[in-house]
């Protein structure tokens, strides 16, 4: 059902079928057959019949019929002319005048069977059978009596008209097939010829008629039409022409029925031969061919009715045309989709449309991402694009085996690969990359080209997702240089956190789930605890503690490491004064993440925070790291300074691990270097260690700095560095990271006593 729906042809037919069904398109029929009508050719009426009416051109409009005796009177005067034949369409009121009665009995009977009584109701749309007319039999005599009845659109608009129908259980002609003089065919229906034009009909007013005021011999062997029918009675629309006086519709129904034949097929037909003619067109390859099929199809709903009127085939045209339109409508947007899914330029379906396909089971999706793929185009020419696009393609297809590769402007190739084992694809990838060692050559230019792959692998996920998983992993590897990225799931569960991080951090800030630890930091000359390092915390209620190094990352991603920093400054202040009150000259270090070291804005932020603090900066540690990933140098080398001119200690934490390095110390300010605990943690052990360590602190104490070793957990690490000279030393041996009371109060106990001794208290924090 799904796959009979998603075809244009099949669900115009649908609701064509509907349209018919409900007479939705009724007045979209309404519309054709009028304008048919009224702007296509038109016949003159047949000149054998001469109307008398009161509307008849020379008419003086005082004449009556209302009486027998005039109607008889009447038809005495045209009996004179000898006409072939007579129709009286009047109504006969008998039993008024009994000497008019008998008149007009006695010259109805003279004329035998050359006059026709016409009998009507107010509704003539509406036939029941009972509410018709049909004159006392004292009076007609044996006369043959017709029966207007037509059937009306929804405007009113005649449409067609039974052969018979029965009055009392006699069965009457229909006034056209009386006026046709056909034999009336019980069951079939005629439809009236609008292509009559009625406005050529002869007509003669019922005074000139009585005054003998018309050209001689205008009557003679014509029928005469005598119509005077109730003015209030409902008229019905002749297509094309408006209401006009129901004998034009008798004539145009005469015309009608005197085709050669009548068969009403209400819109099936026209449903059929559009289907027909449409699929025709739709299982063609060749252009003209399908064109010349399309042309069949709209004529066959356009022009084909009014030819089948013609020969008398009734058909309802709304349905048709409902199908052709919603069949043109659904096939133009099939093509804007089809358009909307290719790039212009390749002429390749792109992305999105590997997004709305139906991934199966057991499939991966790759995109392929081409390095510098913007350098190539803006050196190739526009009808290049394309074939630069194309060939990539091609080597991507025979490399992985896929017919179909989808590809987007930004240099992104897409395909959905066979879910081979995760090492498998890897090493396919990878030999993939090595079809791209070949220089690419497009027209007389030639490029090197280099690809990198984003692979998904997240089976159950919807096609847009998985599509964006592997572009922003192609993207990655592109941006890191990898070969090969492969999106994990853990990855896409963390998305939603990582892009509400900002309001969780502001949340976690005011519920005091982020909070400071601090370390203790150890002198050895004085053999005491001379500071400490805040070190951030996040207790998330559901996620439970977050690592630092996490979220501090994510922070920096999300724009928010500024408003932690400041806050971490401030909550290290407080901690450092009342510290500091407590006698001993208490030494405060904080981290600065390295995208804030080169901003414009950040030697003013901290300034504004100590003056108002009050407090000595000298009193003031700032750790820098990850230097390397410093955007403005020269601007960071600015800031820090100018923050060392303002008091502040400056110290190269980590130092020894790749971004923080001799080029810093040869580059930028400082007062202190942090050894890296790699280093620190293995002098016991290692040889090289234990020199790379020793030679650091003589390299820092010759450019006049003190050192600091991160990372002593044990007493022999302790004291080797001692013997080394080290100023400084942090680790757990000497105290975990800690809640500012529990900080508090060892520091307190151990100024009371010898601080070595008591130093195993602080440990056990
Ligand atoms: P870091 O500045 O090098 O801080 C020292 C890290 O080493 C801390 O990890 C500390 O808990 C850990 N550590 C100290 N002694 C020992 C030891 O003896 N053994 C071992 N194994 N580890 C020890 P933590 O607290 O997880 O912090 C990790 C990193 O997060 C910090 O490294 C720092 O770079 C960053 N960080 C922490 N707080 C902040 C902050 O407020 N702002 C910024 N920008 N970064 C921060
Ligand atoms: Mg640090
Ligand atoms: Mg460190």
């Amino acid at each position: 059902m799904r796959t009979f729906l998603s075809k244009p042809l099949n669900l115009a037919l649908l609701f064509a079928v509907l349209c018919g069904l409900t007479g939705l398109m009724d007045p979209l029929d309404h519309i054709y057959w009028n304008t048919r009508f009224k702007f296509g050719a038109h016949d003159e009426a047949p000149q054998s019949i001469v109307v008398v009416t009161f509307d008849g051109s020379a008419t003086s409009g005082n004449g009556s019929l209302r009486s027998t005796a005039d109607q008889a009177r009447l038809l005495e005067a045209i009996k004179r002319q000898v006409p072939s034949r007579v129709i009286l369409d009047t109504r006969i009121r008998a039993g008024v005048d009994p000497q008019g009665d008998r008149a007009l009995a006695s010259v109805i009977k003279d004329f035998g069977r050359d006059i026709t009584i016409f009998a009507r109701s107010d509704r003539p749309d509406q036939f029941d059978g009972k509410s018709v007319d049909i004159p006392s039999r004292r009076i007609i005599g044996d006369a043959d009596v017709a029966v207007a009845a037509w059937d009306s659109n929804l405007f009113y608009y005649a449409t067609g008209a039974p052969g018979t129908v029965t009055v009392d259980g006699k069965t009457y002609p229909t006034t056209g097939v009386a006026l046709a003089g056909t034999t009336p065919r019980r069951k079939s229906k005629y439809s009236p010829d609008f292509a009559v034009d009625p406005t050529t009909l002869r007509t003669i007013g019922i005074d000139n008629m009585l005054d003998g005021n018309f050209a001689p011999g205008l009557l003679t062997g014509r029928t005469v039409f005598i119509s005077n029918v109730n003015p209030e009675a409902v008229k019905l629309g002749y297509f094309g022409q408006g209401r006009l006086a129901p004998y034009a519709l008798d004539i145009a129904g005469a015309q009608g029925a005197r085709r050669p034949f009548s068969v009403d097929f209400k819109w099936s037909l026209e449903l059929l031969v559009f289907t027909l003619l449409a699929h025709s067109a739709l299982s063609t390859r060749r252009r003209s061919v399908k064109i010349g099929w399309y042309v069949l199809a709209i004529l066959s709903v356009t022009v084909m009715p009014a030819v089948f009127n013609v020969l008398g085939i009734i058909t309802l045209t709304g349905p048709g045309l409902a199908e052709c339109a919603f069949f043109g409508a659904a096939k133009l947007w099939q093509r804007w989709r089809r358009r909307l899914q290719h790039t212009s330029a390749s002429g390749l379906p792109n992305l999105r449309a590997l997004t709305e396909q139906r991934l199966d089971a057991g499939r991966d999706i790759v995109v392929a991402t081409v390095g510098r793929y913007e350098e190539f185009l803006t050196t190739l020419p526009a009808p290049l694009h394309g074939e630069c696009a194309i060939q990539i393609a091609r080597r991507l297809s025979v490399g992985s085996g896929c017919a179909q590769i989808f590809h987007d402007d930004a240099g992104h190739f897409a395909w959905s690969d066979e879910a081979r084992p995760l090492d498998t694809q890897l090493n396919h990838l990878e030999g993939l990359r090595a079809l791209f060692s070949a220089p690419l050559q497009v027209g007389d230019h030639t490029f090197d080209t280099n690809v990198h792959f984003g692979l998904d692998r997240n089976e159950g996920l919807d096609a847009m997702t998985r599509v964006n998983s592997a572009l922003a992993s192609a993207n990655e590897a592109l941006k890191h240089g990898r070969s090969v990225e492969h999106f994990e799931a853990k990855r896409l569960a963390e998305a939603p956190w990582e892009l509400s991080l900002h309001a969780r951090i502001d949340e976690g800030l005011r519920n005091g789930d982020i909070w400071l630890a601090y370390q203790p930091q150890w002198d050895y000359r004085d053999n005491r605890i001379y500071g400490a390092e805040a070190l951030i915390r996040w207790n998330h209620p559901t996620r439970g503690p977050i690592q630092p190094d996490a979220f501090i990352l994510q922070a920096e991603r999300a724009g928010r490491i500024d408003t932690l920093t400041y806050w971490v400054l401030e909550n290290a202040i407080t901690s450092a004064e009342e510290l500091n009150s407590l006698g001993l000259r208490f030494q405060m270090s904080i981290n600065l993440s390295a995208q804030m070291v080169d901003k414009p804005s950040l030697v003013s932020s901290i300034s504004e925070i100590v003056r108002r603090r009050g407090i000595d900066c000298r009193l003031l540690t700032i750790e820098v790291t990850e230097t390397s990933s410093v955007h403005n140098r020269p601007a960071a080398r600015q800031n820090l300074a100018l923050l060392r001119t303002m008091g502040f200690r400056l110290s190269i934490d980590d130092f020894g691990t790749g971004e923080a390095s001799l080029s810093y110390l040869a580059e930028l300010p400082s007062d202190e270097l942090k050894l890296d605990r790699r280093f620190v943690s293995a002098i016991t052990t290692s040889l090289r260690n234990r020199q790379i360590v020793s030679s650091t602190i003589g390299l820092a104490h010759a450019l006049g700095q003190t050192v600091v070793a991160e990372g002593i957990e044990d007493n022999d690490t302790f004291e080797m560095l001692r013997s080394m000279g080290c100023d400084f030393g942090q680790g757990y041996f000497l105290g975990r990271p800690q809640t500012f009371a529990q900080f508090r109060s060892h520091y307190l106990d151990l100024a009371q006593g010898d601080q070595l001794t008591n130093l195993a208290t602080f440990k056990d924090c």
